[in-house]
C-alpha cells in the first residue's frame, strides 16, 4: 500500500514563512513541509526548531530543508520570499524587486515539473500573484494570492469589537487591493444573518453613529498599526494562509476572500483582485459574484484600476 504524503513547500523561511510552517504542524494539515530559503542556515535553523516541536504535537509532520528541484510532487508552494517594505515605503514601493525575486523562484520550480498550486503572500501580493500566473503558465485556478483574506479577518474583528460579538458570527469581506484602496461592500455585511446596516440602526444607543469609511480605513491600516508596534506582521497572515491550504488539501469548497484572476467576473478582466472565492482541490473553483450596489462597484473597480496600473508598471 502506498499513501501519498501531502506536501507543502514554503519559499522564504522568515517570520511569515516560519509562522506558516508552525501553524501547519500545530494544526496537522500535511505530512511533509519543505523549507526553502536563499539563506540555507536560516532555513535549517527553522527546520530544527520545528522538528523539536513534534514530540508534543498529535501528529508527526516531516519538516526538512528542500530545494526547487524537489518541488515536482509538491501539492502547494507558498511564496513568502520578498522585499518587506522599509519604514516609509508602501507595499507597492517594493514592486520591481519582489517581481524579480518571484521570477527567480517560479522558473526553477516550474522546471522541476511542478503542477500544483502557488499561494502568494509576498507583497504587493495582487501584483506578484498576477506575475506568477504569467511566468508559471499554470491555469488561473492554480494561482492564489492571499489578497484580502487577512484584511477580511481584521474587518470582522473590528465589527465584532464594535458590537461585542464573536468575529466569526460576522459575515463580511474586504475586497479589491490588499492595500490602501481596498473597499467593503457594506450592503453584504451580516451579523448573525441580520444586515449590518439594520444592526447599527437598531442599536444606535449602544454603538452611536458608526463611521463606515473609518472602519474601512482602519481595516486597510491595521497591518501598519501592527507593523508600527512590532516591526512586522506574521501570525494573522500565516493563519489566513493555512486556512487556504486546508481548503485546498481537504477539498473543502470553503469560501475565502483571496486574490484571483478576474476573467469577466464583476465586469473585470486581466487583474488579480481580492474577491470571495470557492476553494477546493482544484484551487479557485469559482469566484463568488456578490450583487454590489453602484457605489460599491465603483469603489471596487477603482481599486482594480490601481492594481492594473501597477501590474502594467512592472519592469518599466
Ligand atoms: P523576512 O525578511 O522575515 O523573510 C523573508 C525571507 O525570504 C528571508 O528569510 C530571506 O532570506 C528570504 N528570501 C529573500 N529572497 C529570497 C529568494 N530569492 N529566494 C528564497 N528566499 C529568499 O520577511 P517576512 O516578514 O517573512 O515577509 C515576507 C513577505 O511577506 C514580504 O513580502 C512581506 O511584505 C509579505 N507579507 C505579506 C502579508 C500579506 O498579507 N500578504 C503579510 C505580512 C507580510
Amino acid at each position: 500500500m502506498s499513501l501519498k504524503a501531502r506536501k507543502v513547500a514554503i519559499i522564504g523561511t522568515g517570520l511569515v514563512g516560519s509562522s506558516t510552517a508552525f501553524s501547519l504542524i500545530t494544526q496537522g494539515v500535511c505530512e511533509e513541509i519543505l523549507m526553502i530559503d536563499l539563506n540555507k542556515e536560516k532555513a535549517l535553523g527553522e527546520v530544527m526548531d520545528l522538528n523539536h516541536c513534534i514530540e508534543y504535537l498529535n501528529r508527526n509532520t516531516k519538516v526538512r530543508v528542500g530545494s526547487y528541484e524537489e518541488c515536482e510532487d509538491v501539492d502547494i508552494v507558498v511564496i513568502t520570499a520578498g522585499a518587506p517594505p522599509k519604514p516609509g515605503q508602501t507595499r507597492l514601493d517594493t514592486l520591481d524587486l519582489s517581481v524579480k525575486i518571484a521570477e527567480s523562484i517560479v522558473n526553477p520550480i516550474m522546471n522541476s515539473g511542478f503542477k500544483g498550486h502557488f499561494i502568494i503572500i509576498s507583497n504587493p501580493v495582487d501584483i506578484i500573484a498576477y506575475h506568477v500566473y504569467k511566468i508559471s503558465g499554470l491555469p488561473k485556478n492554480n494561482i492564489i494570492g492571499t489578497g484580502t483574506s487577512v484584511d477580511s479577518a481584521r474587518l470582522k474583528n473590528f465589527i465584532g469589537e464594535l458590537l461585542n460579538v464573536d468575529p466569526r458570527s460576522v459575515q463580511a469581506y474586504s475586497m479589491g487591493e490588499h492595500g490602501d484602496s481596498q473597499m467593503v461592500p457594506w450592503s453584504h455585511v451580516y451579523v448573525g444573518g441580520k444586515p449590518f446596516y439594520k444592526v447599527i440602526e437598531d442599536n444606535k444607543d449602544r454603538v452611536g453613529d458608526v463611521n463606515l469609511d473609518k472602519l474601512v480605513l482602519d481595516t486597510a491600516k491595521a497591518g501598519w498599526e501592527v507593523y508600527n508596534r512590532k516591526g512586522t506582521t506574521y501570525y494573522a497572515i500565516a493563519t489566513s494562509t493555512v486556512a487556504i491550504i486546508k481548503a485546498i488539501l481537504n477539498d473543502e469548497n470553503k469560501i475565502i476572500p483571496v486574490s484571483t484572476l478576474l476573467d469577466g467576473e464583476y465586469g473585470e478582466k486581466n487583474v488579480f483582485s481580492g474577491v470571495p472565492a470557492v476553494l477546493n482541490a482544484t484551487g479557485v473553483k469559482e469566484v463568488v459574484e456578490i450583487d454590489m450596489n453602484e457605489e460599491e462597484l465603483t469603489k471596487f473597480k477603482a481599486s482594480n484600476k490601481i492594481i492594473r496600473e501597477y501590474i502594467n508598471r512592472v519592469g518599466k
